[in-house]
């Protein structure tokens, strides 16, 4: 009987062991890497943030939010980088990710003028669509985020962590009949950078474009990182008019990266977050909104 005892234990320790190292295998840093569920609840939960009650994304119930007309409209500015810089766009196996100069700012919509780092992407497959936030639930087929910091700070790291730190620009994408030919100046150079940790240059453009036309109407709440180390230190701001891209296109973004042992970069998204009482407001009249409008196809 003890020899059975002793015997059981050791291997529930050994199982244990093994469970352990897999979910740390290759996952504790970016959790679409892993395909289960549970590799993803314990990667997020080697962070503390992650656990907060500011999380990010969310579900966007649209006869839930709060319609505050008086919210500051977004004027940006510097975003048009034609002729002039080369940007770098990089795979770094766990998104596709464009440099932007710090001449891009948003001078208006905040308490301060915040200063661009980074856009990057997130994306599903044929399948599955990948944007992170949803509206009443629906995802659409990718979502592209501009990251901007406080110029109050030195840089993004050093924002970061700061309770005002963050501003991200957030938009959805969906499919329409068209090529965007916009969004064509980066996902045409996706096979130059297909190999995780690759980088290359494309011409300078104007980055406005990459946004939907108008940026009148827009969602605002206060999230985080949707990535470790999930600071809770984000002005979200989701407009809600979507982006087009033609579903060649999109296939160019679901198929062509790689990650990791030469796995398809995909579904680099985060499921929606409780609330926990956030209030989200709208910067226009939700009543008066269609449905047609958040279709992400
Ligand atoms: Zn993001």
């Amino acid at each position: 009987m003890y020899c059975y005892c002793v015997f059981l234990l050791y291997l529930l320790l050994v199982l244990f062991y093994v469970y352990y190292n897999a979910l740390l295998s290759g996952s504790e840093k970016w959790p679409w890497k892993g395909t289960i569920q549970i590799k993803l609840d314990a990667w997020l939960s080697a962070f503390e943030h992650c656990n907060g009650k500011s999380q990010s994304p969310i579900n966007i119930d649209t006869h839930k939010v709060f319609s505050e007309p008086r919210l500051p409209p977004i004027k940006l500015e510097g975003y048009d980088l034609t002729g002039s810089h080369a940007l770098t766009l990089i795979n770094d196996g766990h998104t596709l990710q464009l440099s932007l100069p710090s001449s891009m700012r948003v001078m208006s919509g905040f308490d301060h003028v915040y200063v661009a780092a980074q856009l990057h992407f997130h994306w599903g497959t044929k399948e599955v669509p990948g944007s992170e936030h949803t509206i009443d639930h629906v995802h659409f087929p990718a979502e592209i985020h501009v990251v901007h910091y406080n110029s109050k700070y030195a840089n993004l790291s050093e924002a970061a962590s700061k309770a005002d730190g963050l501003a991200v620009l957030g938009g959805f994408i969906g499919i329409g009949l068209h090529d965007n030919d916009n969004y064509e100046k980066i996902l045409s150079a996706l096979t130059d950078i297909s190999i995780e940790e690759s980088d290359t240059e494309i011409p300078g453009f104007n980055v406005r474009h990459l946004l939907p036309d108008s940026l009148d109407r827009f969602y605002r709440y206060n999230g985080s990182l949707t990535t470790p180390p999930c600071f809770q230190t984000v002005s979200w701001t989701l407009f809600n008019d979507s982006i087009r891209v033609s579903r060649r296109q999109l296939a160019a973004l679901e198929d062509t990266l790689k990650t990791e042992h030469n796995k398809l970069l995909s579904k680099n998204f985060r499921a929606p977050q409780l609330l926990h009482g956030r209030k989200v407001l709208a910067s226009f009249h939700t009543e008066s909104t269609t449905r047609s409008m958040y279709s992400p196809y």
